[in-house]
């Protein structure tokens, strides 16, 4: 029996109940259980896990064993950890892998889509508000996505946008027809009320992860005066009801000291927030300016402080465009996820507009086998080097090149932005930032794990091909000493 079964069998819900009963005894005890049935399939994971749970100093040990199990609803918990773990995980993931056998394309594990374009703010530099309220995927359609993404395995499913609260009625009602599916939602926080916050206790398998551009003056000079209040008001209705929720955040040039600032993240960790995203600005449309990109310096040091924070604080931080390491580098193209704006059209990423499929018009398996989803697939990973990860930021003549040989067209209808004009921005940024790259990747960890790698696979291949020419050398002899003779 394998862990995935022993896990159904054993039943991940009797499991978080046992935690509960004793959590700094029986905690331990499920990962010897875990240990035992995984047969080290686990890997790295599980042992930080034990780390933290064994370590009463790590700063994890209570964020599990007092914001999680005393802070958190336990049905909701327990929810999260069924969707997320087993069904998004272990058996999600089985599918998923099954069918890239099956259909030799990428079949991702999360799919982000837009409910609408629409949005109840007007921030500064956003396209969202010009928009207005003219793009819409209806409930049935965002319905079908889910129903075609369960049958490859996919069951964690994000809303971006537009604010996706606006259809606030909608989401719960997708939560509610689909719940062993887990729905994150990225929201500007406003529209968190009492109401909605029942709703969500309710459904238990919705989790919001608010923006925020740093603090209150930094937040309400993007999104207009009071933002930054009534994200903390949000913040609190969750919290009283203990739900989980997260922040999101975009570090560039000018926001860039205080939105990593300790200071920031302790704030963070007070407000009881669970989860911080951080992005790294993309100049992505035709207003965009790669001004705000950040300089070499400042990624050098987003990379310092935030793996410093993760490792100090109860705070579970990933910082996209430097964490490529542990995920394998790019993870668009539907390698783990993709986008459905709310035209429909599939993007093989959230910052990548340029596509050949909509999902009005033909399935989400064969969006995933369309043109540029299967040059993302074929191309993947862009660069060695994980913290390149992008084909756009990082090596933006690869996008020119898949855009190019795939025909695929630009996907923002309010102003079509061409790969030449995107790429042109980055350039400067990727020369720049490539050897800087190389330094700490050379110097990291996992960065020399890969090299060995490599370097043993060269050494391989070097001796493979001598003994086959050595081989081919005395069929040569042979023929020449015929030859002589
Ligand atoms: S395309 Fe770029 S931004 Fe999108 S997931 Fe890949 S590396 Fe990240």
């Amino acid at each position: 029996m394998n862990a995935k079964e022993e896990l159904e069998k054993l039943g991940l819900e009797k499991m978080v109940d046992y935690i509960y009963a004793d959590p700094e005894k029986n905690l331990p005890k499920i990962m010897d259980w875990a240990d035992r049935f995984s047969g080290g399939k686990l890997g790295p994971a599980r042992a930080m896990v034990r780390k933290v749970i064994e370590d009463k100093d790590s700063p994890y040990h209570t964020f599990i064993t007092k914001h999680i199990l005393q802070e958190t609803n336990k049905d909701v918990t327990k929810t999260i950890a069924v969707n997320f773990f087993i069904n998004a995980g272990l058996s999600g993931w089985q599918k998923q892998e099954a069918a890239r056998a099956k259909y030799g394309c990428n079949i991702p594990w999360a799919i982000l889509l837009d409910p609408t374009s629409a949005c109840n703010y007007h921030c500064t530099g956003c396209w969202a508000a010009e928009y207005g309220n003219r793009l819409n995927l209806s409930l049935e359609e965002i319905d079908s996505i889910i129903r075609q993404g369960k049958e490859l395995g996919v069951y964690f499913y994000i809303y971006t946008g537009g604010e996706p609260l606006v259809r606030k009625a909608d989401l719960i009602r997708l939560c509610e027809m689909h719940p062993d599916c887990i729905f994150l939602s990225f929201t500007n926080g406003s529209l968190i009320d009492e109401k909605f916050a029942d709703d969500m206790l309710r459904v238990k398998n919705f989790i919001p992860a608010i923006s925020l551009e740093g603090f209150e003056k930094a937040t309400d000079g993007r999104r207009g005066t009071g933002a930054f209040e009534r994200v903390l008001h949000a913040m609190k209705l969750l919290r009283e009801r203990g739900l989980v929720y997260g922040i999101s955040s975009c570090y560039t040039k000018a926001n860039f000291d205080s939105i990593t600032s300790e200071e920031y993240f302790d704030m963070l960790v007070e407000q009881g927030v669970y989860f911080i995203w951080y992005f790294h600005y993309m100049p992505v449309g035709n207003d965009a300016t790669p001004d705000l990109l950040p300089t070499k310096d400042q990624r050098i040091e987003a990379y310092r402080r935030i793996r410093k924070y993760r490792a100090e604080k109860p705070l579970f931080a990933i910082d996209f465009q430097n964490d490529g390491e542990y995920i394998g580098g790019c993870v668009a193209g539907g390698r783990r996820y993709l986008h459905i704006n709310a035209n429909g059209d599939v993007d093989p990423c959230v910052f990548i507009h340029y596509s050949n499929a909509n999902i009005r018009e033909m399935s989400l398996l064969d969006a995933l086998r369309s043109p540029i989803f299967m040059a993302y697939h074929d191309n993947q990973p862009f660069n060695k080097n994980m913290l390149r990860p992008c084909p756009m930021l990082e090596n933006p003549d690869m996008l020119r090149k898949m855009v190019k040989e795939t025909g695929a067209k630009s996907t923002d209808l309010q102003s079509p932005e061409s790969a030449d004009h995107l790429c042109a921005k980055c350039d400067e940024y990727a020369k720049t930032w490539a050897p800087a790259a190389k330094e700490l990747w050379e110097n990291s960890k996992n960065g020399k794990k890969a090299l060995n790698e490599e370097k043993a696979k060269e050494a391989a291949e070097k001796a493979n091909a001598e003994e086959a020419a050595g081989k081919t050398g005395g069929v040569d002899e042979t023929q020449g000493s015929r030859k002589t003779a």
